[in-house]
């Protein structure tokens, strides 16, 4: 992918940057060509509040346009974590990030890398259905693209119906985009959430239990939508639904909690392997309900 999506334009207008901007417009040019990817890595992370550390990651990497599910008893830093995968975790007065997570090779966290760009890139869609209260159905998904600060290269409403298509939700909707987002139903305002977070084209979607407030039909369409969706997006779920992990994912992170308190990756691998055949025995005691 591109550096130059990560980072603010004008830093490389700079007459001294010059000689970086040539350097990085071929580098860009040499990622254009192996095209769009969405790979997240997590080096060496610890993610903290007001001087605590909630989790360490010192590996994990997520494979572009699969799912990947981060499951995990409560408080074992699931949230925290995938906060930190979109710089969300910083906004929070206290709360520290080091280590790297580059997502196609480029640290997010790196200088110059533009906290809006990287939120741009990287979408997230939250427990409960976020949508803007007071805003149609038409102005939440157009809402999107304009939070997002990205050009318009098509008209405002081909983009709309493209991202609520593609949030399988036009069909539905495409005769009320006037009414509130408010008069939809739950499992429809998750869907609008999404299709407001792929209004802006993003590498990456973040799902922090997505499903928790949706009965099993809304729940099973947001699964559905998972799996078309991955074909554009790499998915990182967090679940506590142990079946919708292994019915969903392409791989899967077991977490716990460490005697200090703070989360910690017990394995990683293919779902199937992970719920069938875990290399710890903790993980088995937990992919079988012993305990969590
Ligand atoms: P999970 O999503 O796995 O339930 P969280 O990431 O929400 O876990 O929480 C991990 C740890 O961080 C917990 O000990 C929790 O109390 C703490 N924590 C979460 N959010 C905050 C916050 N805003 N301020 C301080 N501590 C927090
Ligand atoms: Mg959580």
């Amino acid at each position: 992918m591109s550096a130059m999506e990560l980072t603010d334009a004008k830093d490389v207008t700079l007459p001294s940057a010059t000689t970086t901007a040539v350097a990085q417009a071929a580098a860009d040019a040499a990622t254009a060509v192996s095209g769009r990817t969405g790979a997240l890595s997590v080096r060496n992370v610890e993610a903290s509040y007001s001087g605590v550390a909630a989790v360490r990651v010192t590996n994990l990497d997520m494979a572009p346009r699969k799912i990947t599910a981060i499951i995990g008893p409560s408080g074992c830093g699931k949230t925290t974590l995938i906060r930190t995968l979109n710089r969300m975790h910083e906004v929070t007065p206290g709360a520290r990030v080091t280590g790297r997570v580059e997502l196609d090779g480029h640290d997010l966290y790196g200088t110059n890398v533009d906290r809006v760009r990287v939120r741009r890139l990287i979408g997230m869609v939250f427990q409960r259905p976020n949508p803007f209260p007071t805003m149609s159905i038409f102005e939440n998904v157009a809402a999107g693209v304009r939070l997002g600060g990205i050009k318009k290269t098509e008209p405002l409403a081909d983009t709309v119906e493209r991202s609520l298509r593609h949030a399988a939700l036009w069909d539905e909707v495409k005769d009320r985009l006037k009414k509130r987002a408010t008069s939809l139903s739950g499992g429809q305002q998750q869907r609008l959430c999404i299709a407001r977070a792929l209004a802006v084209d993003p590498r990456v979607l973040l799902m922090d239990e997505p499903c928790s407030a949706l009965d099993p039909i809304a729940t099973a369409r947001i699964e559905d939508l998972m799996s078309r969706l991955k074909d554009d997006v790499t998915i990182v779920i967090v679940t506590h639904n142990m079946q919708q992990a292994s019915r969903v994912s392409d791989s899967t992170a077991f977490f716990l909690m460490s005697d200090d308190g703070a989360g910690y990756l017990v394995e990683a691998g293919p779902t199937q392997q992970i719920f069938s055949a875990p290399r710890e025995r903790l993980t088995e005691d937990y992919v079988s309900g012993r305990f969590g």
